[in-house]
């Protein structure tokens, strides 16, 4: 039994620990980079329990990979392994603290293989959320079809569908994340863009014109991250801003996000009133940034509460 499923690629990361271009690189630690997968682990050390599905080459960089996300947790029995591709790889250079860049050897790689024929009807049914990314359907046509087809069992089944676009413009042409990014939206009951993305799915500029064309209809929350300033709250009946969270460093940008989204998620799950879910989901967005790799700052229950009291910032 599991609360939350989650589809999509993760690859075998290498994030050098100097700040330098990666000509002038030579270590590069082994770690692993995925959104969906960082959302899994975000839910994970919140205490849920989360299923997170792709397909890994039959490699050692697929069996790290496997291991890895399996060792923070998460259910990945429903993983497959293919011979045919290998394992995804993802390389990070950082020039300055806000200067980040990813080049990708992913292309045709084993992930981009999931087909709607993967997906385990019965497994997903018996779960409460279906999170989806802008970027699984940017993969490959048939990973396109199977996020729609998650969709589908999701509504099916009643779960609840957040969607977080990630838009990835080394994946697919503009035109068409805009039209797949606009297509999953209009399913989605919760969507989580960051203001630049909403401006670039809607073509309008302020937060609250993105927000309200993005709720297409009643039943939709639209929550938009701005960063340091914290996020954007759009309801039927709630349009407010909640402020961020401090953070005396930004260590490494990336990744923030996907904590954010795990802190909704979990507030979802908890039905907790919106303000506080997102209070919290911005909490974890700023304890992500303090730390360098996406999952790292990944906070436990315990320790978000410590962050959020309201004297954390004058102890030292
Ligand atoms: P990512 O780089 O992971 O794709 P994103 O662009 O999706 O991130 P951001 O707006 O950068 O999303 O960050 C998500 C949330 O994390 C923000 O809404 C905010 O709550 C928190 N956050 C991000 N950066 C900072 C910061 N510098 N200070 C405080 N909080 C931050």
């Amino acid at each position: 039994e599991i609360d939350v499923f989650t589809i999509g690629e993760t690859m075998v990361l290498f994030q050098p620990e100097q700040m330098a271009p990666l000509d002038y690189v030579s270590h590069f630690p082994k770690k692993i980079g995925g959104a969906e997968s960082n959302v899994a682990i975000g839910l994970s050390r919140l205490g849920h329990s989360v299923g997170w599905f792709s397909k890994l080459g039959e490699d050692p960089f697929g069996r790290f990979v496997l291991k890895t996300i399996r060792g923070e947790g998460v259910d990945v029995s429903r993983c497959r392994f293919t011979t045919d591709a290998p394992t995804g790889l993802l390389f990070k250079e950082q020039l300055s603290p806000n200067d980040v860049n990813v080049y990708y050897y992913r292309q045709n790689s084993a992930a981009s293989l999931m087909t709607e024929n993967d997906l385990d009807e019965d497994y997903i049914a018996q779960s409460k959320i279906l999170h989806v990314t802008g970027i699984t359907p940017a993969l490959s046509e048939s990973c396109y079809q199977a996020v729609m087809k998650a969709i589908e069992i999701a509504k099916k089944h009643g779960l609840k569908i957040v969607f977080d676009p990630n838009l990835r413009l080394k994946l697919w042409s503009k035109q068409r994340a805009k039209d797949v990014l606009n297509e999953i939206a209009g399913q989605a009951d919760v969507i989580l863009p960051g203001l630049d993305e909403g401006q670039f799915m809607t073509g309008k500029e302020n937060i609250e014109d993105v927000a309200k064309s993005l709720a297409r209809r009643d039943d939709q929350t639209v929550i938009m991250k701005l960063g340091s300033e914290g996020a954007y709250i759009h309801t039927k009946d709630e349009k407010s801003y909640v402020p961020g969270f401090p953070v005396k460093q930004v260590v490494d940008p990336v990744g923030a996000g996907d904590g954010f989204a795990a802190g909704i998620i979990s507030g979802l799950l908890k039905e907790k009133p919106w303000q506080d879910v997102v209070k919290r989901a911005n909490a974890i967005g700023a304890m992500v940034v303090g730390m360098r790799g996406d999952i790292e700052g990944l906070p436990t229950n315990d320790s978000v509460n410590q962050f959020m009291k309201p004297n954390q910032n004058q102890r030292d």
